[in-house]
């Protein structure tokens, strides 16, 4: 087979239906005449794109081409990246210097820019902003990967259809159930850059739950923007009947008669071993959008044992005025009323959220109110972030008024309250025995004895750390508390 540089395409994304068809220029490139290159995908960002860049990794190994450690050992980099903040974006337009270095040393170097920061509204900056990347893909192009590149083994076009991804993990895995998001946050790019939600058929994702179960995986988490909205968009079924339910947030539309997550996590949960345990041991999903937590959802995670005694419920603020500015579509007073459901449903569960600071408009006391509701709810952890302008959403029409210098000291302010409450939570662990899943394996500290080490989580989601050989991975161990920081619990093998 002779060696061949693949083509370098147009930068435009091609609309979603259109499988992309090589140019007569370019035919001479096409499948088995084209070298099958060694890849990198480097990711950014969240859960979702971690997820996916498994499916692309999967979906070119399946074209025949080799996984490599490195950007620079690569001849095919694809950049998952993340537009979630102007930070994000930075880091990958702050690597180009780097690109155009290792594209010198090797002209056959390809670039895949893909992820959020690929939507149909900027395809005229992409090439002036990314000046090394010779193909751009929206997040809903993925599947085509390996079409649009022209290389051999090439699967057909379609999510559903995508051969195996390449997971990162033999112990837990990502299991999409719902992609893009419909909601009307002002400040998000997100529903700009993937899209309406559309959910996975139920059976599909049972199918899938059952093959990982069947694989040895101990862990799954059932991932989407908005996982708890599951189902809204599939076709009523008779074997749905018994669901009915209302939102009380949001946009109201008809779920009676559909599957939802709750159906989900039972379906899955009752997934059993000869032995009747849950054939998969820990079950979590992320993120959940306050709209659709329902009572069915709070009840389906206090009865099925395999799912786990934590939920991420992002809150962004704790003043009503900003959250209608954000366009979240709850009260304080309703987020209050789902955390006492839970914890009243849920004996134990943690509670982890995201917080926006300096968000436009944002004052003073409206700050102090995002204080008080930490102190007020003590969540685990707070993951926050200084408000940043994106262009193309509603908020980027809004005065963004908050000086970066308090924006900083509002997120400082924050962050130094909850490491407080972080700690306090995580003392009261001190004593107590707790099952680690064991995914880790940790550099020997001289801090510690200099022992092997190993690292988990519990059910609750916190990070643990024990002396422990490396035969543990993937294994459950029941681990006694023995100290506590302010994000993660260090313990030993209980007797
Ligand atoms: N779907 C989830 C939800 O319901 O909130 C969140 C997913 S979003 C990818 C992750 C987090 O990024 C958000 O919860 C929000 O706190 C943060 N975020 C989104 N847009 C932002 C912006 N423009 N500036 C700062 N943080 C932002
Ligand atoms: Fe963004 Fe809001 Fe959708 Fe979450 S729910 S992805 S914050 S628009």
């Amino acid at each position: 087979m002779a060696t061949r540089m693949l083509p370098v395409f147009d930068a435009r994304p091609a609309t979603i239906a259109a499988r992309p068809q090589v140019s007569d220029e370019l035919a001479e490139f096409t499948t088995d005449e084209v070298a099958l290159p060694s890849f990198h995908v480097w990711t950014l960002g969240c859960q979702m794109n971690h997820s996916d860049s498994e499916e692309m990794a999967g979906a070119l190994l399946a074209a025949g081409c080799a996984q490599t450690p490195s950007l620079e050992s690569a001849e095919l980099i694809v950049i998952n990246s993340c537009a979630i903040r102007e930070a994000a974006e930075q880091k990958v337009i702050g690597r180009m210097g780097h690109l155009a270095r290792l594209r010198a040393a090797n002209p056959a170097l390809r670039v895949v820019l893909t992820g959020c920061s690929v939507r149909s509204d900027n395809t005229h900056v992409l090439h002036k902003r990314y000046p090394q990347v010779d193909l751009f893909l929206r997040p809903d192009e993925e599947p085509e990967l390996t079409a649009r590149l022209g290389l051999a083994g090439a699967t057909s076009v379609g999510r559903m259809a995508a051969p195996a991804a390449q997971r990162n993990s033999a112990i837990s895995a990502w299991l999409p159930i719902i992609y893009g998001c419909d909601k009307t946050c002002t400040y998000c790019i997100v529903p700009f850059s993937r899209g309406p939600e559309r959910s996975r058929p139920f059976d599909e994702v049972i199918n899938e739950a059952r093959s990982l179960a069947a694989a040895g995986y101990r862990e799954v988490t059932l991932l989407g923007q908005n996982v708890n909205s599951y189902g809204h968009d599939l076709p009523v079924e008779d074997r749905f009947g018994h669901i009915r339910r209302a939102r009380d947030m949001g946009r109201n539309i008809d779920l009676d008669g559909r599957p939802d997550i709750a159906e989900l996590l039972g379906a899955i949960d009752s997934l059993r071993t000869a032995d009747v345990a849950p054939a998969i041991s820990r079950v979590r999903f992320v993120t959940s959008h306050p709209w659709d937590l329902s009572d069915r959802l709070i009840g389906a995670m206090a009865e099925s044992s395999s799912v786990c005694e934590h939920l991420h419920l992002p809150v962004q603020s704790g003043n009503d005025a900003v959250l209608r500015r954000m366009g979240r579509q709850y009260t304080i007073d309703a987020y209050l009323g789902l955390v006492e459901k839970l914890r009243a449903a849920v004996p134990g569960i943690s509670l982890t959220t995201d917080v926006i600071v300096g968000f436009c408009g944002e004052t003073d006391s409206q700050f102090e109110n995002t204080l008080a509701l930490l102190r007020e709810v003590r969540f685990e952890t707070v993951f926050a972030a200084a408000f940043s302008v994106r262009p193309g959403t509603p908020a980027a029409r809004l005065d963004d008024d908050v000086p970066r210098a308090e924006k900083k000291r509002r997120l400082q302010a924050l962050l130094g309250i909850q490491e407080g409450i972080g700690r306090e939570i995580n003392d009261a662990w001190v004593g107590r025995t707790t099952e680690v899943l064991v995914d880790q394996v940790r550099p020997p500290s001289s801090h510690d004895g200099g022992g092997p080490r190993v690292a988990g989580r519990n059910r609750n989601n916190k990070l643990v750390h024990f002396d422990g050989s490396p035969e543990l991975l993937g294994r459950l161990v029941d681990v006694r508390i023995e100290r506590a920081g302010p994000y993660a619990l260090v313990g030993s093998v209980a007797r």
